[in-house]
């Protein structure tokens, strides 16, 4: 199979809107799918709790796992230390690219341990912000973990003893070659769960369960991968860069006004818009 589309939901802490966690869950069952969970063990990033009252998080947890739903460890505090962008030059920011080894493979263990008490065992890593580096790897293996969600290969493959499973998408697209997209369901509304029905429709030959992935023999990580992946940060690049200048001609055209005072106090008022990512 040369096309092969798997899905990962990122953020899922207590907290996390659990209306939205059911829809999505009810779908799934629909299609027969079973995506991946990325569980924040210690979360202390309050950007993720929307759902005050959500309490039985971890039994949900249970039942998805009870379901073939795999289990990620999606960090650790979920709080970014530092402005690594690690590896893969995802993001400025990461919570373990650019910390010491000992430290991440203590973060990581701490992290696995909270989640096997309730029961949980990762069998990948997911990184925030998909930033991290060498150590991360060292680390993943010390603690038993060999497979990451995240590279831009298209295909899987296996570098410093971690199978890397490609993960490029952030929206829903036909992939090319074998993908993961990232999903974000505190963010998601009706129009959401309408394309995600829509999508999966019209591309049930390639929308598949992680357990699927385990058919596919992964390459080794060489010059041709590392190529591959120069490529696609390059481009990924220029595309950030493209958003970031149209942002800009926006912010300038809706802050404009012949009033030099105005102007300034638009400008001011507006800045917001240039901040978003
Ligand atoms: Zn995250």
């Amino acid at each position: 199979m040369d096309k092969m589309l798997t899905f990962r939901l990122d953020d899922i802490a207590p907290g996390l809107k659990r209306d939205n966690l059911i829809r999505f869950e009810k779908i799934f069952d629909t299609y027969g799918i079973k995506p991946m969970i990325g569980i924040v063990p210690m979360n202390e990033d309050m950007g993720l709790v929307v759902d005050k009252k959500y309490d039985n998080f971890w039994d949900d947890m249970l039942r998805l796992k009870d379901k073939g739903w795999k289990i990620a460890l999606h960090g650790y505090r979920h709080v970014y230390a530092n402005e690594n962008s690690g590896l893969l030059q995802a993001n400025p920011f990461s919570e373990f690219a650019g910390i010491t080894y000992e430290a991440q493979k203590d973060m990581i263990l701490k992290g696995k341990e909270i989640l096997e008490e309730k029961g949980l065992t990762p069998e990948y890593f997911m990184a925030p912000g998909h930033t991290f580096d060498e150590n991360t790897l060292k680390a993943l293996v010390a603690n038993g973990i060999f497979n990451i969600t995240d590279g831009y290969a298209d295909r899987p493959y296996i570098r410093d003893g971690v199978t890397f499973y490609p993960c490029r998408l952030s929206d829903l697209k036909e992939p090319s070659g074998i993908d993961t997209v990232c999903i974000h369901l505190n963010n998601w509304d009706d129009a959401d769960f309408d394309s995600l029905k829509a999508f999966l429709d019209e591309n049930k030959a390639i929308c598949k369960s992680f357990d699927d992935l385990a058919y596919i023999a992964p390459s080794v990580y060489d010059e041709s991968i590392a190529r591959k992946e120069e490529s696609f940060i390059r481009s990924k690049k220029r595309r950030q860069k493209a958003a970031e200048s149209e942002r800009m001609q926006r912010y300038l055209q809706k802050s404009y006004s012949k009033n030099k005072y105005v102007k300034l106090v638009k400008r001011a008022l507006l800045l917001p818009m240039l901040l978003k990512r």
